[in-house]
């Protein structure tokens, strides 16, 4: 089975590694006169246009007053064919910079508008950004860390630490656990999520286990079920802040739901026809709603629903 790749991956850029250590060749495609610049200001996106066909992620192009609004350095994105791409990280600011047409938009909320492409992008440049803005000094000794090989990595300035870090991406897993004839699944959800969302079970990797070992660990703890069989299907990066998202799909060992630690106010047992049911007036479901269309989550939902009638 073919299928798009989930929102968020797919970066139409390549990413050409091999030349970040270059810091010449860097500095001279920054200021290239095709450069692209994807501004990022408090962990939003520059967004013109308000319909689907309309709206656009703005870029901009190099000039001095750019690079003077940035906190850090651009971060070097890739190639789309000669074009070079960078992430502009701008500083804090209790008003919106005036670098550019639109209006600054948590991505999230307008994924949904946007091409894939663009979406994917932006997606990429935010995680950079972030993570530079949470690593501005070395986690071993506390000096100040310099952006390196065209910001994909930070390196210590005290000469006698010199530690390197690299973007971070925190793995979560996230199931959808069916019982054993594979009839009802297992969703919960949390109370600060919008009002009749049941999402499928997601949790962080700790050190120290498996991908497989942390799907049976969440799972209990956030539901009190016991699985087995789990079985890895796809993957999405999560840019909020730092996260890929691990989709999987597990059997149910045990069924008594039990909220072990209270991340979940509620979890529950849906046949297909209850999640089909999910907003349709006049079903005791028209008050609950499926995962958003574009997470992993609603992926593992409707690849289960498409394997029955
Ligand atoms: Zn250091």
């Amino acid at each position: 089975m073919t299928r798009k790749p989930l929102t968020y991956s797919g970066v139409p850029l390549d990413r050409a590694a091999e030349l970040r250590a270059d810091a010449d060749r860097i500095a001279r495609l920054l200021k290239s006169a095709t450069a692209r610049f994807v501004p990022v200001w408090t962990q939003r996106h520059l967004i013109a246009g308000t319909t689907p066909d309309q709206t656009r992620a703005v870029t901009l192009e190099y000039s001095e007053s750019v690079l003077e609004a940035a906190a850090v350095s651009p971060v070097f994105l890739g190639f789309d064919g000669d074009t070079p791409w960078f992430a502009l990280g701008l500083k804090d600011s209790e008003t919106p910079p005036q670098i550019g047409p639109g209006e600054f938009r948590i991505l999230n909320e307008v994924v949904s508008l946007l091409p894939a492409r663009e979406a994917a992008t932006l997606a990429y440049a935010r995680a950079m950004v972030i993570w530079h803005a949470n690593h501005m000094h070395c986690g071993r000794c506390g000096s100040p860390a310099a952006s390196t090989e065209g910001g994909h990595s930070r390196t210590c300035t005290n000469s006698a630490c010199g530690h390197r870090s690299f973007p971070r991406t925190d793995p979560a897993v996230i199931t959808l656990i069916e019982d054993q004839a594979g009839e009802r699944a297992l969703m919960g959800r949390q109370a600060k999520w919008v009002n009749g969302m049941y999402s499928t079970i997601a949790g962080f990797v700790e050190p120290g286990e498996s991908l497989e070992e942390s799907v049976m660990r969440e799972t209990y703890e956030e539901t009190g079920v016991r699985v087995a069989d789990v079985r890895y299907l796809a993957s999405q990066p999560w840019p909020f802040p730092a996260s890929i998202m691990l989709g999987f799909r597990a059997k149910a060992v045990t069924t008594e739901i039990n909220l072990v630690d209270d991340e979940l106010e509620d979890c529950q047992w849906f046949t297909r026809e209850d999640l089909r049911a999910f907003g349709k007036p006049g079903t005791p479901h028209a008050d609950k709603r499926l995962p958003n269309p574009f997470s992993i989550s609603r992926f593992l939902v409707d690849t289960w629903l498409a394997e029955k009638p």
